[in-house]
């Protein structure tokens, strides 16, 4: 179970993580139509507008009001006033929302945590199933933040394949192994060490004594071996 004191640290963690992504949203909102940003403002309005629409004749809306029954929906949350896509031929009967900003930071985490911290497309695609105003660039600065995926990048690539990758010999002779053994403590009269030399393909053994570990002597005995075995 985590202490206390790290579960205060992973909150702090998430909300810096919030402020960021929210300072970099807010540096690139627009105020044309086309905004995908709902401030609560303007997520509050349009519900209104639409509610009051609605309650009008066809002949007493004004454009905007036309404008916003074709585009959007109002549906009743469990007594919470939701604003929807128009249901259209291409929706199939799902409802889709329109996301407000306070709760776009959460809604992308959700669906993002729920695939396993997949990438762009994958977490773009799961949003899309559920909601409108979604857009490539907010979850690519969601996804740009997210811790998880942060330390997932920071592994090297492929380490696991690396560390079992086999060496693989196909004949006697065409890769071979040498290792010192250091017998300086029990010396054989004028030989301190032993000189082990592995055939990789048939792990055959050949022993050599040395008086020294110089690179002479070594190459010396490499020599003689490659050329007698
Ligand atoms: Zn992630």
């Amino acid at each position: 179970m985590a202490s206390p004191s790290s579960s205060t640290d992973n909150n702090n963690e998430i909300n810096k993580c919030r402020l960021q992504f929210y300072k970099e949203i807010s540096s690139y909102k627009n105020n044309s139509s086309n905004n995908p940003l709902f401030s609560t403002e303007r997520y509050d309005q349009t519900i209104e507008s639409i509610v009051n629409a609605k309650l009008k004749t066809p002949g007493g809306r004004n454009t905007q009001e036309m404008h916003f029954l074709k585009t959007y929906d109002v549906i009743d949350f469990g007594g919470k006033l939701k604003l929807t896509k128009k249901d259209d031929e291409f929706s199939d009967g799902i409802i889709k929302y329109f996301v407000q900003l306070d709760e776009l930071y959460d809604v992308i985490k959700e669906a993002h945590v729920l695939i396993g911290h997949r990438g762009i497309a994958n977490t773009l695609k799961e949003l899309k199933k559920r909601f409108v105003n979604i857009t490539e660039k907010q979850v690519t600065l969601f996804i740009s933040g997210c811790e998880e995926c942060k330390r997932k990048r920071s592994m090297p690539k492929n380490s696991s394949k690396l560390a079992i990758k086999p060496v693989i010999s196909n004949d006697f002779n065409a890769r071979v192994q040498v290792d010192l053994v250091d017998m300086q403590s029990c010396p054989d009269g004028p030989f301190k060490f032993i000189m082990n030399y592995q055939d990789h393909f048939t792990k055959f053994c050949i022993l050599r004594p040395l008086k020294t570990k110089t690179a002479a002597e070594v190459a010396y005995q490499l020599l003689d071996l490659s050329c007698t075995s």
